[in-house]
């Protein structure tokens, strides 16, 4: 049987990204034991009940002693307070990691608390669901999905190396981006489409009550696709846009842009152009199904 990759792995935070990590890690046997930590006593308490864990803590500082990977896995807004609670209990030579969607600001609050000899290298698993929860997770969540590595400049290549073989085990393709080159790319491909998606169930539940119940009866036109998205969780999701604004407000200003465009176009019966238009993106989609992430 092969060596753990890692001997005590700390998990702050239990949702949908923590417990597939920890159910991950105890399938492909990828730590000799895996502690956890979470907000809340109800949280904490479902999680040890499910089993995926060899420990739990009340809170951050006693979850990470010891552990050579300590990975952060809750909302953004949470980074800076956790990165000072557990300072001064990260063993040396460990790798603090986090699986936040945002990049450049874990940069920033995650930085100053990092001692020497603890190796900060920031991840992103681009992967989920619109489900949260110690019980919402399962091993396969990382299969064949690609985690994005964003390590600071001068990053230990060894560290680098052994987190990249962590999530190739855990099933994912690994990149390595730079924070800022990171947060433009997610703010269309992530971020930009959960604001889209609130906004329209957000406008769809304003209209009268009346039209509400069609809007229901006949989701399956298009909307329902959105109110999947829209779904998700909100104290994630308000951390995501607080934690990449530039980045997204440049990308919402783009898509404004051309929203203005499209409907210019159809208020001047310019078909041409709309066929034009959906025939583009009709091919993005055959271009993401052969890249096997549909
Ligand atoms: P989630 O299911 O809502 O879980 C968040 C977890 O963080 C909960 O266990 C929560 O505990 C805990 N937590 C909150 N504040 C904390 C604190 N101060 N100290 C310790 N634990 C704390 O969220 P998730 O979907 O797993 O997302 C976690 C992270 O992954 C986020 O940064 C998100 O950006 C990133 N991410 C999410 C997805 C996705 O699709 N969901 C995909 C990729 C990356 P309580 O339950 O007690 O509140």
């Amino acid at each position: 049987m092969s060596e753990p990759l890692f001997n005590r792995v700390a998990l702050i935070g239990l949702g949908l990204i923590g417990s597939s990590l920890a159910r991950v890690m105890k399938k492909e046997k990828l730590a000799g034991h895996i502690a956890g930590t979470a907000r809340s006593a109800k949280t904490r308490a479902k999680a040890w009940e499910l089993g995926y864990l060899d420990s739990i803590h009340d809170d951050a500082a006693a979850c990470v002693k010891n552990a050579d990977l300590v990975m952060i896995c809750a909302p953004l807004g949470t980074y800076a307070e956790i990165g000072s609670a557990i300072r001064d209990h990260l063993a040396k030579g460990a790798i603090l990691t986090d699986v936040g969607s945002a990049k450049q600001s874990v940069i920033r609050d995650l930085g100053p608390n990092v001692p020497d000899g603890v190796h900060l290298i920031p991840g992103h698993p681009v992967a989920g669901t619109e489900h949260s929860g110690p019980e919402a997770g399962f091993p396969e969540l990382f299969q064949g999905r690609w985690c994005i590595l964003t390590p600071p400049p001068g990053s230990d290549e060894k560290a680098v190396e052994k987190l990249a073989t962590f999530w190739r085990r855990a099933g994912s393709n690994i990149e390595l981006m730079e924070p800022g080159h990171h947060d433009r790319v997610l703010a269309i491909t992530s971020h930009l489409p959960h604001i889209i998606a609130y906004t329209i169930v957000s406008t769809a539940t304003d209209l009268a009550d009346a039209t509400q119940s069609e809007v229901i009866k006949f989701s399956a036109g298009g909307f329902r696709d959105f109110t999947r998205i829209a779904a998700s969780d909100p104290v994630m999701w308000r951390d995501v846009f607080l934690n990449n604004r530039e980045a997204v407000l440049e990308m919402l200003g783009r898509f404004n842009e051309d929203l203005t465009a499209l409907q210019r176009a159809i208020r001047w019966g310019e078909g041409d152009k709309l066929q034009e238009l959906f025939t583009r993106t009709r091919a993005i989609r055959r271009g993401i199904i052969d890249a096997k992430q549909a």
